[in-house]
């Protein structure tokens, strides 16, 4: 923390996470050191108001306990947003009265303080490049293999989020096949390398239904089908990693969410792929796992704010 001139208490910075089940909220340093958190359940069925209310309400013990001054406050939700406007675009069915919410708005009424928002798989690269396992790089593909796959673009030592805020979506590219994927599409990288898609996949050839946590114990077991579905979800994966590498010349790929807690069924598949081969550079494409696990969004909201306002 570093302390005002005037001699006042040290600002901070908060991070807020909104997903579709839990809200995480981090109070961090000026230098994005994680200060204290908090963790609840998010009220997705009770609409825009009661999801940025139960965040802010889980804020404020923080703000009372740290002895900071809150500067500024980042967001990271799911679904498609206006990361310009502050504002949610559209998201899944679970939520409701959420798309066309202002956030921002609703958060800076509250705290009286600048609020930023972004959608959460770039705010989780923003997090994993500010604090986490891509720290200070500056050409980074993010994927988050989760219930879907999330994608998100750090080109020059920025985000690159496009005109419309999807760039770097490499869940939704086509290509992968002719499943129909969750989002009316076909044959996205989604149909392969998701949560979601890992299970159903597996249920087709096995004829068992489980999750894609009960798959990777399976082929932890030496089940073959569960081997071959995480072997395709894998290389799958190398190859979107490729084909991002061969146009913006990435030098790094940092893999989480859910799925990617399978590491050592998903590592060899992708590295061998990356390796028979590599982009044109000749260079190879770094590939590491996530590091900041449940905070890399909330952090990387609070860096969205600190960045915004000038500090970083
Ligand atoms: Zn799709």
């Amino acid at each position: 923390m570093t302390r005002s001139a005037a001699g006042g208490p040290p600002g901070a910075y908060a991070g807020i996470d909104i997903g579709g089940t839990t809200t995480q909220v981090v109070l961090c340093t000026g230098d994005l050191t994680v200060l204290d958190r908090a963790e609840v359940p998010t009220p997705a069925a009770e609409g825009g108001h009661a999801m940025v209310g139960a965040a802010l309400a889980a804020l404020r013990p923080l703000l009372d306990r740290v002895p900071a001054r809150l500067l500024g406050v980042g967001v990271g939700a799911a679904g498609v947003v206006d990361a310009r406007a502050g504002r949610v675009l559209a998201a899944s069915d679970s939520f409701h009265a959420w798309a066309g919410f202002a956030v921002t708005a609703a958060v800076e009424a509250a705290l009286g303080v600048p609020a930023f928002l972004d959608n959460d798989v770039n705010a989780f690269l923003r997090g994993e490049v500010s604090k986490g396992a891509v720290a200070g790089e500056s050409h980074v593909l993010a994927m988050t293999l989760g219930t879907g796959v999330g994608g998100a673009l750090w080109l020059d030592g920025a985000l690159f989020d496009g005109p419309r805020g999807a760039a770097g979506e490499i869940g939704h590219v086509p290509g992968f096949g002719d499943t129909p994927c969750s989002c009316g599409g076909r044959g996205h990288l989604e149909t392969l390398a998701s949560g979601r898609f890992i299970a159903a996949r597996y249920a087709r050839r096995s004829g068992r239904h489980t999750t894609a946590r009960g798959v990777a114990a399976a082929a932890g077991r030496g089940d073959p089908h569960a081997l071959a579905v995480f072997g395709a979800a894998g290389s799958a994966v190398a190859r979107a990693i490729l084909i991002t590498a061969g146009l913006v010349d990435v030098t790094t790929v940092v893999l989480g969410g859910g799925v990617s807690g399978a590491w050592p069924l998903l590592e060899p598949s992708i590295r061998t792929a990356l390796r028979a081969d590599p982009p044109v550079s000749g260079a190879p494409v770094r590939l590491v796992r996530a590091r900041l696990g449940s905070d890399a969004v909330a952090i990387g909201a609070a860096s969205r704010a600190r960045t915004e306002l000038g500090a970083g």
